[in-house]
């Protein structure tokens, strides 16, 4: 053989056996077969065998497993990212002539994704008031596929009825699909209150380190695991094994880090809540965060992320300035890593509400807390003079 053939095709192979705690990551887009006859190009690889790199590799596979046990799943989808999650639960429920429902507090690219690609699509995507609750039955039309929930919601936290949402749509027909990112998809048992497809942004807690992108959508019946996983095959959404293997790494240490992160987070808003320049602390574990009883009743923690609002005393350049005056908090989206970051959110539209861009989001990180609180009180200070 010629050397160029003997290195694209060599002979000398490591030694098999070899046993470690890491998860290997298993690279490949072509997957080779004994014979002709065995050629599949089916995606879900667990039943018909291993057919394409799209699909998933062991690595890949590896990390659906674990986060359908971690969500008492059937089956997750492993994909891009949570944005990505958020299309492929839409496209595999809608249909031109579908009508969707959408918390007014929803992860913002989710409502832009309703009124941009969707509506193009002849999807009717309506937003509703996440404190509805079975009121939401008057909004179910007959030709409603899907309603979202997303508890609490992004930026102003308020905290849905899940279960009486779901009971409402199942009544009617109609399916319910969870953002449960907040909760890294386990500080609210999404199956348990009757959800049918639960979506969470790996990106955040299970990633834990502000270093990949990727989403998941898990499913707990055979019917939408072919609905899903058919839509997933025609998406094309390939992910990198080499970011499942650095969120296996993650999914180690995400009881630890949520353990904690609950605890210091809890001492930040805490301190807020006594602060003469704070009107509300936006926080689940808090009576002032609106659906607090309805977390008592239904989430087993709170996580790193809340808001709060300064009193109308500030004007929106003094909580712009607040804002540029932390240091320990660092300016920048997402959240779920292990540093603290902060963020005002100046246009946030709520019907029948103006915040005034009085409102800050933090995420809490790994940091000392009497660092971030110190930060917190030099900031307020520097505006409050
Ligand atoms: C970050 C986030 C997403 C999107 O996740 P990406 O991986 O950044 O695409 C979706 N929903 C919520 C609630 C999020 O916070």
């Amino acid at each position: 053989m010629h050397w160029h053939s003997r290195l694209v095709q060599p002979q000398t192979l490591a030694a098999p056996g070899f046993e470690s705690l890491a998860t290997p990551t298993y690279r490949g887009s072509t997957v080779l077969f004994n014979k002709q006859a065995d050629v599949v190009d089916a995606w879900d690889q667990a039943k018909g065998g291993y057919s394409y790199g799209l699909y998933g590799t062991p690595t890949t596979l590896e990390l659906s497993g674990r986060i359908a046990q971690l969500e008492g799943a059937l089956h997750s989808f492993v994909v891009p990212g949570g944005q990505a999650a958020i299309a492929l639960v839409y496209f595999a429920m809608c249909q031109a002539g579908s009508h969707a429902l959408v918390p007014h507090n929803a992860y913002g690219p989710n409502k832009e994704m309703a009124q941009g690609l969707l509506k193009g699509l002849g999807i009717d995507v309506e937003p509703y008031d996440p404190l509805i609750g079975a009121g939401i039955t008057d909004l179910i039309r007959d030709n409603t596929s899907l309603i979202w929930v997303e508890s609490p919601g992004s930026v102003t936290m308020e905290v849905q009825d899940v279960p009486a949402i779901c009971a409402a749509a199942h009544e009617k027909g109609a399916m319910v699909a969870i953002d449960n990112t907040y909760a890294a998809g386990v500080l609210f048992d999404a199956f348990a209150h009757g959800v049918d497809i639960n979506m969470q942004a790996l990106t955040k807690y299970v990633g834990g380190h502000s270093d990949l992108l990727l989403g998941t959508v898990s499913v707990n019946s055979e019917v939408l695991k072919e609905k899903v996983g058919a839509t997933f095959k025609q998406l094309g959404l390939a992910v990198s094994p080499d970011d499942c293997n650095l969120a296996l790494r993650g999914l180690q240490t995400l009881g630890i880090r949520l353990a904690h992160l609950e605890k210091s987070t809890l001492e930040v808003a805490e301190w807020l809540t006594k602060q003469s320049a704070v009107a509300q602390v936006l926080h689940p574990a808090f009576p002032s965060c609106p659906g607090h009883e309805i977390w008592k009743r239904d989430f087993t923690g709170s996580s790193s992320v809340f808001s709060f609002l300064f009193t109308d005393e500030y004007t929106a350049e003094q909580v712009e300035k607040f804002i540029d005056s932390l240091s320990m908090f660092k300016i920048g989206m997402s959240w779920g890593g292990v540093t603290s970051l902060a963020l005002v959110y100046p246009n946030i539209e709520r019907p029948g509400k103006d915040y005034a861009g009085r409102l800050v989001r933090l995420n809490i990180g790994l940091e000392q807390t009497s660092d971030l609180i110190a930060d917190l009180e030099r900031a307020i200070e520097v505006i409050s003079k």
